[in-house]
């Protein structure tokens, strides 16, 4: 789905950024393609990403997924992958909430944040949309959670979809940020479900419905605050903790902040590229200094 031949590289430079992990890439056959090869052992993993929306995975593939996840192995729903395997019940369960794809009230409710608490809203009509994409402010709605404590409780994320009447079974979730939608540019005038966690099983869900990757370079993903969510959700997913220091560059309320490379450079590593300037070099690291 989507452009993943540019969201691939830039999700594992970001997870590896941490030096908490070591990626590996697994590709299904092109679609329409001999599905049966593609079988990765989930379980030599501790958290799977997945980034992925296509054809069907082959049942043994399906069942292994499954098993990995509730004998303890930690996921990563990343944005469009909940589009994916709309008639797949247990994907369904295991992502709590997912759009598109033909995707209706059989799925389960609409799941939005009114008046301080969840609301599922089970009126039918089609599960999956977004308005024009802009920036929107991420209100964290569980601070005591280990992905989100300690960060700012609301911050303003660069440009990118802001997903809408999500449907699905959403047991045993947990919701750790929405994001109001605006009617002004498409939205429900709802706080939807932005970032969210899954029990299934013994297994830990995370999913984040942040990330649009279109352009290159796609500005969600420079986002700081999709970074250290996806770094700190990835790691819970793991291993059930998180013990990544909470960043100085986290985005404000009223200020986004971007990691134009994905990765942060200390000032000094910055000065000491610059002291070595020469003619026609990349001024990349002036600008992030300046940043
Ligand atoms: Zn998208």
């Amino acid at each position: 789905n989507h452009n993943w031949q540019l969201s691939h590289p830039i999700l594992k430079t970001i997870l590896e950024d941490t030096d908490l992990f070591q990626v590996d890439l697994a590709l299904t056959p092109p679609q329409g393609g001999d599905m049966s090869v593609f079988t990765p052992v989930f379980t030599d993993y501790h958290v799977v990403v997945l980034d992925y929306n296509g054809d069907d995975w082959p049942e043994a593939t399906r069942q292994a997924f499954l098993d990995y996840v509730r004998g303890g192995g930690g996921v990563v729903v990343y944005h469009a992958a909940n589009n994916a395997f709309p008639e797949w019940p247990e994907f369904n369960e295991l992502i709590g909430l997912g759009g598109w794809g033909g995707r209706t009230e059989r799925h389960g409710p609409y799941v939005v944040w009114r008046d301080g608490e969840i609301v599922r809203d089970m009126r039918p009509g089609p599960g999956g949309a977004h308005g024009r994409q802009h920036r929107f402010v991420v209100d964290h709605r569980d601070t005591e959670h280990p992905i989100t404590r300690g960060l700012p409780e609301s911050w303003l994320h660069e440009q990118d979809e802001l997903y809408h009447h999500l449907r699905g079974p959403a047991e045993n979730m947990t919701l750790l940020a929405t994001a109001w939608s605006d009617p002004v540019t498409g939205g429900t005038g709802d706080h939807e479900p932005i970032l969210f966690t899954i029990d299934y099983g013994a297994g830990r869900v995370f999913q984040t419905a942040l990330g649009h990757a279109g352009d290159d370079p796609p500005p969600a993903l420079q986002c700081t605050g999709f970074i250290v969510t996806l770094q700190r959700g990835a790691e819970w997913a793991a291993t059930g903790a998180v013990t990544q220091p909470v960043p100085d560059d986290f985005p404000t309320a009223d200020q986004v902040r971007l990691r134009p490379r994905f990765v942060r450079e200390t000032p000094d590593k910055l000065l000491a590229e610059l002291a070595g300037y020469t003619y026609n070099d990349s001024l990349e690291p002036l600008v992030q200094l300046e940043e």
